[in-house]
């Protein structure tokens, strides 16, 4: 046993179907009274019969939740919140809404509870990452940690399969890192391999039934402990690539953390073995790298990040950014096997 640290993150989990039943009793419990409902535009109806339950501890819905958390609209939401005298704020959606949370957080000090319907797993970080003139600053603080999170699998009914199958990879990716993680702990290892299986059973079963609410329940199962490893310990060379890929060249987020997974497992695997029989082991398989790609590839999510809207005449740079502060990994650098990952990734090669 290696010698560790381990400092848990204090959040209040609610899990079942159904479950969103609770929040009102929830927002109490916190202490709180009127609540500003955060969506993005395409969630408004589901924000909207959430304002319904809450009654009049609904402040009102803010609706203009959007990927990376534009400074303007955390403002905006700050400043709409202030004016209807919320208490706390409920963020209802994926990744993208539970940031905006965040940012309200940041700066006003309200509660946030999570109600998330994707399987991103931001809800249990304390990580929050804000836009300003094109640029996005990430950080930790303990004050953007949601409060309560309500994980209510009905709500996951409607997320479309293509989405799921890619949210869930990020999920595995959020896991896979945590295993060898350099500040990884015996308890975040196990979370993983107990994440990365729920997620590796869900998701074909979502795939052959989307309404399949056993299977939603396992896959947001598995996003919660995954995303719990991500708030927990430090990722490596995997989401500094998805990071470089997001922020430089605009790529969607699940399915380029989908799409780059199998290949930087692969290039850590002679430097982390023990982390790799993991994952296989999770997934039932004898390659991690294999078993993840195969995961993706058969159940209809993108495999090639030239179908996801990658250059080719882009891959140097992004290796080049890659390079630069990178984030802590089990194998050193080496810029000549990073330009064949990335491009692997980009023909979307099944690693060897
Ligand atoms: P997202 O929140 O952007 O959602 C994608 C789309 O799916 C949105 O249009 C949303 O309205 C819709 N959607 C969400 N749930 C749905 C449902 N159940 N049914 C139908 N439609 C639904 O995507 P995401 O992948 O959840 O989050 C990505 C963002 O989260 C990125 O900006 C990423 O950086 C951030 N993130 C942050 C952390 C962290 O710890 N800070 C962790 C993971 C992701």
């Amino acid at each position: 046993m290696h010698p560790f640290t381990y400092t848990a993150q204090p959040a209040r989990v609610i899990f079942g179907a159904a479950c969103l039943q609770q929040l009102p009793s929830e927002i109490t419990a916190l202490g709180a009274r009127r609540a500003l409902v955060l969506c993005t535009p395409g969630q408004r109806a589901l924000a909207e019969r959430v304002a319904g339950l809450l009654g009049e501890r609904a402040a009102g819905i803010f609706d203009r939740a959007v990927m990376h958390v534009p400074i303007e609209a955390a403002r905006e939401a700050r400043e709409v919140a202030r004016q209807l005298g919320a208490d706390c704020a409920v963020a209802v959606g994926g990744g993208s809404t539970t940031g905006l949370g965040k940012a309200i957080a940041l700066d006003s000090g309200l509660s946030i509870l999570a109600v998330p319907t994707t399987y991103a797993g931001s809800e249990m970080t304390p990580i929050y990452g804000i836009t300003e003139a094109g640029l996005k600053k990430t950080g930790r603080d303990p004050r953007v940690l949601p409060r309560t999170v309500i994980y209510d699998p009905e709500l996951t009914l409607g997320l479309p399969v293509a989405l799921s199958v890619a949210s869930g990879l990020n999920a595995i990716a959020h896991a896979a890192e945590g295993l060898y993680a350099s500040d990884g702990n015996p308890i975040m290892s196990l979370m993983a391999e107990e994440g990365i299986a729920a997620i590796g059973r869900s998701l074909p079963a979502i795939r052959r039934n989307p309404a399949d609410l056993q299977a939603r329940g396992d896959a947001l199962y598995g996003a919660w402990l995954c995303g719990t490893v991500l708030g927990h310990v430090g990722m490596a060379l995997h989401h500094k690539l998805c990071h470089t890929l997001g922020g430089s060249f605009n790529l969607p987020h699940a399915e380029t953390h989908t799409i780059v997974l199998p290949h930087a497992l692969a290039y850590n695997a002679p430097a982390a073995p023990e982390a790799l029989r993991r994952i296989a082991r999770a997934l039932q398989a004898d390659s991690a790298p294999q078993a993840v790609f195969d995961l993706a590839r058969d159940n209809g999510a993108p495999v090639a990040l030239k179908d996801i809207g990658m250059q080719a005449s882009d891959l140097d740079r992004a290796c080049d950014i890659a390079l630069q502060t990178p984030y802590p990994n089990p194998r050193p650098l080496e810029r000549s096997a990073l330009r064949q990952l990335l491009q692997d990734a980009f023909d979307g090669t099944r690693p060897a």
